[in-house]
This record gives C-alpha cells, structure tokens and sequence, in this order.
C-alpha cells in the first residue's frame, strides 16, 4: 500500500479499514463506526481500568517491533483486570499519531493488538485517533466480576504475602536493551521477552478470587517494594517480607546473580502479589490456581515494610535502614 507517511487523513483511511475486522461477541450491540458503543448489560459487577503507554518514556520503538507494542498496550491494561480477579470484557483504544510512522507501521501495531485481545476474549469496540508529538496508545478496559473480588485493602494481620511466578525478570530484560547490562543466548531472550511480550494473569487472578475470603492483591507494575506499599498503605497494616524468599528464574540468576534488587524495585513483571491467610501449603496452593506462587513474607501489626535477611532487617520503608540506595521503582 503506498501511502506518502506525511498524509495523515489517509492513514485514518485505512486504519478505520482494519477497524472492520476488530474482534467482537455478542456482548457487543454496536462497534465501531458510530459516537458510542452499546454494549449488553453485563452479567455481574463491572471494573474499568486505563492506562498509557508512551513513546520515550513507557517503551521505545528501536527495541520493538509493532505487533509486541500493540500487544503489550493491551495486556498491561489486562493485568490490572486480573489483579481484580475479573474477567476482561471489551475495550477502547486511544491512539496519538506522531510524524514518521506510516500506515504499515499502524497496520502491525493494531494486528498485535487484535491478536492479544482476541486471545484475552476481549470486545474492541470503539477508538480515537488524534496528532500528537509523540507515539502513545491508551486504552480504558472493561471487565465483569462476581460479588468475589480482590481488593487493595483487604490484607490482615496474620496474612501470608504471596507473589505468583518470579520476579526483576522485565526490569533486567529492560537494562539488556538499555545497554547497562550485558547477557547471551538464552538467557537474554527470556529475559527480554519478559519486558516486551509480558502475559497478565487473568486466569490465576479468577481463582484466587473464589478463594474464602478472597485475598488483598494488586498486580506488580511498579515494583514488588512499591506495590506491596501500596497494599500495606490502603489496608493499614505493615509487613515483613524475606529477602530469600523472593522468586528469582534461572535466567535472572544466569545474568544478575542473586542480587535482588531488580527484583525488589524493578517493574513491568506483571505477575500477582496477593496477601491471605497462609492455610495451605506453596505447592497446594500452586496447583490449586495454576500458576507458580512463592510465600515471600507477613502482614504485621507496625506500619512499615521491613526487608529481612537472615532474621536481620536490612532494609525498610522509613528508610532509617537502606540496604539499597533506593527501593523505588525505574521506568524506560
Ligand atoms: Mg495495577
């Protein structure tokens, strides 16, 4: 298709083309192509979220290419969906259009898109296009929910903190392509694909909330340190957490070792951090919502976050004790 890239108006033209094939179910009353969508009543309670993803500061394009982007806008907005415990439902997407990039370039960012919500069972029902500086997608996400939901501010004293999969996996991928940290093979690839093909836990995030009671959670974007503060902060509590304990992969350890720092205060994982009663055993528990999760510390009485090393506190969120120069998160 030769389409000059200084014709914007054209572009439109065909990306409202690709619209046609956007993914749809029979929720959706009315698509695209109209001022609002109409969707059927839902059949529980309803969450939406949004979140951006801006060129230079969330992602650049030299690390990429379109369909990763277009999925990954898609899935950072599912992740806080399932850190709900809810069902992802159908979409609306934003997207700033800066000179330089061509109507190709578009073409593969919205198949990525598609794809991702195809495979997430999710409605694209209704878009924006508009000129801007810089290249950003934003997308509001609606999801269902039963009367079981997680919440930030439901941990308890007594709770046992818990994380599913391992952790600094995407905050190393990113320092890869950064150039700050050197790796190889194997190793370099998982840990890459981490930061540009992440998956949100919709499914763990389901069961989890048909646990009795449903666990405090909230998904880790920020940081393992700053998320879990966020937890502790809505729910008025503090927490101890194992500095051992935190799940690293073998590709992490490969390239980083066992320093967790980027495990501690890196971000972009988006993997499940959720507080409850320790009643069953990791590998119960495990199995029980399909994914990997790891004990990583416990909810107490005093409101501060104490990292413990060997019965020590070496770390905490008064910052009287640092082993680190900071716990707070980095972002591209
Ligand atoms: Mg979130």
């Amino acid at each position: 298709v030769a389409i000059a890239p200084t014709n914007p108006l054209r572009e439109f033209d065909l990306i409202e083309r690709l619209c046609a094939k956007l993914p749809q179910g029979r929720r959706t009353i009315l698509g695209v192509g109209d001022d609002c969508a109409v969707l059927a009543p839902a059949r529980g309670r309803q969450v939406v979220t949004i979140d951006s993803m801006v060129e230079g500061i969330h992602f650049k394009l030299a690390w990429t290419n379109p369909e990763m982007l277009g999925a990954r806008a898609l899935t950072v907005n599912l992740s806080d969906v399932a850190a709900m415990g809810a069902t992802p439902t159908a979409c609306v997407i934003n997207l700033a259009i800066r000179e330089g990039l061509n109507a190709v370039f578009f073409g593969r960012l919205y198949a990525g898109l598609m794809q991702a919500a195809r495979d997430a069972g999710v409605d694209i029902v209704g878009g924006n296009i508009t000129r801007a500086d810089q290249l950003s997608i934003t997308i509001t996400l609606l999801g269902e929910v039963g009367d079981r939901l997680m919440r930030r501010d439901r941990a308890r004293v007594g709770d046992a903190i818990y994380v599913t999969g391992t952790l600094g996996d995407a905050a190393l991928g990113l320092r890869i392509l950064q150039g700050q940290v050197r790796a190889r093979g194997e190793s370099r690839k998982y840990l890459i694909d981490r930061f540009l093909a992440p998956s949100a836990r919709i499914a763990a995030g389901k069961k989890l909330a048909r646990l009795d009671p449903a666990p405090a959670a909230i998904d880790i974007s920020d940081g393992l340190w700053q998320d879990l503060g966020h937890i502790l902060d809505r729910s008025n509590v503090g927490a101890e957490m194992e500095v051992d304990a935190i799940p690293l992969s073998s590709a992490y350890r490969a390239v980083n070792g066992d320093n967790p720092e980027l495990a501690l205060r890196g971000g972009d994982d988006y993997e499940l951090l959720f507080c409850m009663p320790p009643r069953i055993s990791d590998a119960a528990l495990s199995r029980k919502i399909g994914v990997r999760v790891t004990r990583i510390g416990r909810v107490v009485a005093e409101k501060n976050l104490r990292l413990i090393d060997h019965g020590r506190a070496i770390a905490d969120r008064s910052r009287r004790l640092s082993g680190w120069d900071q716990l707070e998160p980095s972002k591209a």
